[in-house]
């Protein structure tokens, strides 16, 4: 049914940047046999999901969406990946996303931007914005996606579903190809709360491959989704997050979500996170400072395109053409800012700096989880917007994830759950609920009460 949902579909919408088309029925075919031999299967094992094509997949292409790695089929799998194998899911294929995860729309992506289901001259949010397309589109009925800065809530907010980032640390990054790995977290992608939340569940837990893992026992999301409710909560709504900037649709939505949180039984108080106003700059240092050290591995020597390999070329000029042709434009800003971030003389005036706001930012979250359970804000300041509307302005779309990247600098667990839709262009709303570190079933408990 989903092979066929997306040879229907996916000419339009452009999710996928390889579909199975050959293997998911085999793949299904195999998780009968395991349940035929008797092995006790988890409730999503023959259930297919689609993968950003961050994750490696030892049977299928892994590019990043980056002319850099087309054609590279990577030797093992992430350990999301494996996980849910061995929970019996199928895997349909392999989703968009803007290069690298870099970017809030999917235009960044090398093979060509993803349409937003809901109006396909917008976009999908970014940069898991293949994998929410696909979800929304009912061409899979869960994707992965990954959170460095709002990549799983922002995509998931303006396509209408429920996206989180779990705690960092919660979900493992082994064979998640990096970005900024002091921020890169795995999430779930889904249209029900309880089925974000299934997922979630599938591939979390301690990993020994990767060093940043928490050892601890999962939070029991499904409980919490299953729970879904808010009696004697008391939810913070985050000052700094709201008015000018803001899309008046997405405002009246937020506000209609916080008060029906109330009639639910929440006490719901304001509470100012002075600092969060400064976590876009410091994340736009911190960010591309990492991804200028990570994407270094990309030599022309170990990984797919080489260019000018002809024996007239030395080695570093073979790496600067293939880096030159392999990268696209918002990569190669990056790369730059970050390495000029890193440089003596400027290292303590940028990065050391960022690094002091992103230690205020987490003091703002302890301070305000003394007097509340969980915070919340719109997700984004405005709706799915039109493709190329802000391609050729960076900073007009780092602003997408003005209110999602605080939770990144921190570490702690966030999720994005549709409240309606905007008056101004009926598209969705995402209302965004924070909880602190390890403590994400409480954003499931939240998001599910919102959702009913
Ligand atoms: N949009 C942000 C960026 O471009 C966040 C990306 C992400 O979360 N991967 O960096």
């Amino acid at each position: 049914e989903h092979l066929g949902r997306i040879r229907a579909v996916d000419g339009d919408v452009k999710a996928f940047l390889h579909v199975d088309e050959d293997g998911v029925l085999a793949q299904a075919r195999a998780v009968d046999a395991r349940r035929a031999a008797g092995e006790r299967l988890g409730p999503l094992a023959g259930v297919p999901i689609a993968h950003k094509d961050v994750f490696t997949t030892k049977d299928m292409p892994t590019t990043c969406s980056s002319k850099i790695l087309q054609g590279w089929q990577p030797p093992y799998d992430a350990t999301v990946t494996s996980r849910l194998r061995e929970a019996g899911m199928v895997i349909l294929g392999k989703t968009n996303m803007d290069e690298f995860a870099m970017g809030s729309s999917t235009e960044n992506s090398a093979f060509g931007p993803t349409h937003n289901p809901w109006d396909l001259a917008k976009i999908p949010g970014g940069s898991s914005g293949g994998s929410s397309a696909a979800v929304a589109a009912y061409e899979a009925p869960l994707a992965t996606g990954t959170d460095t800065g709002g990549s799983i809530r922002q995509p998931a907010a303006v396509t209408g579903l429920v996206g989180m980032k779990p705690t960092y640390g919660g979900s493992s990054r082994y064979g998640l190809i990096a970005f900024a790995s002091s921020l890169d977290t795995p999430g779930p992608l889904a249209r029900t709360v309880l089925d974000a939340a299934l997922l979630h569940e599938a591939f979390s837990g301690h990993d020994p491959m990767d060093a940043t893992s928490i050892d601890r026992p999962v939070p029991p999301v499904v409980e919490a989704a299953r729970r879904a409710d808010v009696e004697g909560l008391r939810i913070g709504v985050v000052k700094e997050f709201g008015g000018e900037g803001y899309q008046p649709g997405v405002l009246a939505r937020f506000r209609e979500a916080v008060e029906l949180l109330e009639s639910l039984g929440a006490k719901v108080v304001e509470v100012s996170c002075p600092h969060f106003t400064y976590a876009l700059p410091a994340y736009y240092l911190i960010a591309p400072s990492e991804c200028s050290s990570n994407l270094a591995r990309f030599d022309a020597m170990r990984y797919g395109l080489r260019v000018g390999d002809d024996g007239t070329h030395s080695a570093e000029e073979v790496m600067a053409l293939t880096r030159a042709e392999g990268f696209g434009p918002e990569v190669k800003r990056r790369i730059m800012l970050g390495t000029y971030a890193l440089s003596s003389g400027y290292y303590d005036a940028y990065y050391g700096k960022a690094q002091q706001v992103r230690t205020l930012i987490a003091r703002d979250f302890d301070a305000a989880f003394e007097q509340v359970d969980v915070l919340v804000s719109p997700t984004t300041p405005t709706t799915a917007f039109p493709i190329g509307e802000r391609a050729d302005d960076p900073m007009a779309m780092y602003l997408a994830d003005l209110c999602t990247i605080p939770s990144n600098l921190a570490g702690n667990a966030a999720i994005s759950v549709p409240c309606g839709l905007a008056d101004e262009d009926r598209l969705p709303v995402g209302l965004q609920v924070m909880a602190p570190v390890l403590a994400d079933d409480r954003t499931y408990r939240v998001a599910a009460a919102v959702e009913r």
